[in-house]
């Protein structure tokens, strides 16, 4: 069994990847220093004795005794990268040399979490590895994006010069359990939304797309492409399944089985009107799809996203359900 670090391992993936870890035997060391996640939804990991956590910041210097980094600290949700643009760049940038010269030093394997958001607003899809994509390098949206595009670029850096041995998985929107209620994408505003009888909120009209992929799949697409060397490119891991922004708000209203009012808002600068992964070279390389229907991963997502609701009194439970 190995030692792993998983940097952002309190946020919403990092959760989900750090249990996956645990309970298949590994030491895992968390460096987070949860400026999007909080402490209390790690705390069953933490009673975990294989389990460590080191409060700190990626952009500084990094030493922890691992043999597999997983980079996944960064601010990921739109508005929350972008209330401090300049924070989100570094953590990118700074975060990818700090792992790295941590691998070069120790000899780690390390895997970088990137984003289908260095293809930008695609001119073609699905996209494919290879399509270089079209960002605007200034707009709001640019910290993040070109913070990756540039944290991509540092990770083949070291693999050319140092011959440090990277992976690189570019992430497709991912939902599911361990999401914050207030993290600001999609899936949660809605299901919290839907959970709470408030409005849903639909940015433009709607018609834009997005490839919903449940965490449990990209959590099983991280972990194999981390054990898979040889891959001497980026890879798309996300669901292929491309819905509209409005047909996922009358799939969480089915799920959750109400039917609120829609209350449509002013759609965000650059906010790309498609996005669906081709995953023909993670199907080929790592023999890896996900497998988790949407409807599936919403009950599920709804289930614990009630549950957070309840325990913090955002959401009263019905009078017979709280007398049992
Ligand atoms: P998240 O915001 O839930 O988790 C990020 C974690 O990183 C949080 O716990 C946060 O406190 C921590 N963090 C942020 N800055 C840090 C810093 N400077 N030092 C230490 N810790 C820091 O986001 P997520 O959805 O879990 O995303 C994880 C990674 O996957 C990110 O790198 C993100 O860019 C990438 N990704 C996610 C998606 C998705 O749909 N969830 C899609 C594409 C890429
Ligand atoms: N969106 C929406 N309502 C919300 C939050 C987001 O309509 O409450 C839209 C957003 O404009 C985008 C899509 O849903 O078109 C996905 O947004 P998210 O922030 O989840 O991810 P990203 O834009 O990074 O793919």
């Amino acid at each position: 069994m190995g030692r792993v670090l998983v940097t952002g391992g309190a946020g919403f993936i990092g959760a989900n990847l750090c249990a996956s870890l645990l309970a298949e035997g590994h030491e895992v060391t968390c460096l987070d220093n949860f400026s999007t996640s909080t402490r209390d939804k790690i705390a069953h990991l933490e009673r975990h004795s294989r389990f460590q956590l080191l409060i700190g910041d990626v952009r500084n210097p990094i030493r922890v005794d691992a043999d597999r980094i997983y980079n996944l600290a960064c601010p990921a949700s739109p508005p929350k990268y972008q209330a401090d643009p300049v924070y989100t760049t570094e953590t990118s940038v700074l975060g990818a040399i700090n792992v790295l010269e941590m691998a070069r030093r120790t000899g780690a394997t390390v895997l970088q979490a990137s984003t289908s958001e260095i293809y930008g607003e695609p001119a073609i899809s699905p996209q494919i590895e290879d399509y270089r994509g079209n960002v605007n390098s200034w707009g709001p949206r640019a910290c993040y994006d070109e913070g990756k595009r540039c944290a991509e670029a540092l990770f083949f850096d070291y693999r050319q010069k140092y011959r440090v041995d990277v992976r690189v998985a570019r992430i497709f929107n991912t939902y599911g359990p361990m999401m914050e209620p207030d993290d600001g994408r999609v899936v949660s505003n809605l299901l919290v939304q839907a959970l709470r009888g408030d409005a849903l909120t639909i940015y433009g009209d709607g018609s834009q797309t997005r490839s919903f992929c449940f965490v449990d799949d990209l959590v099983a697409g991280l972990r194999r492409l981390m054990e898979r060397p040889g891959l001497p490119t980026p890879v798309n891991l996300g669901n292929p399944a491309e819905i509209t922004i409005l047909r996922i708000a009358q799939a969480v209203c089915g799920v959750v089985g109400t039917s609120p009012e829609i209350r449509f808002e002013p759609l965000p600068v650059d906010d790309p009107t498609r996005r669906r992964p081709d995953i023909g070279l993670a199907r080929r390389h790592l023999e890896w799809e996900p497998k988790v229907s949407l409807e599936e991963g919403l009950r599920a997502t709804a289930e614990y996203f009630r549950m957070r609701l309840l325990q913090s009194g955002a959401l009263v439970a019905p009078l017979a359900e709280a007398a049992e």
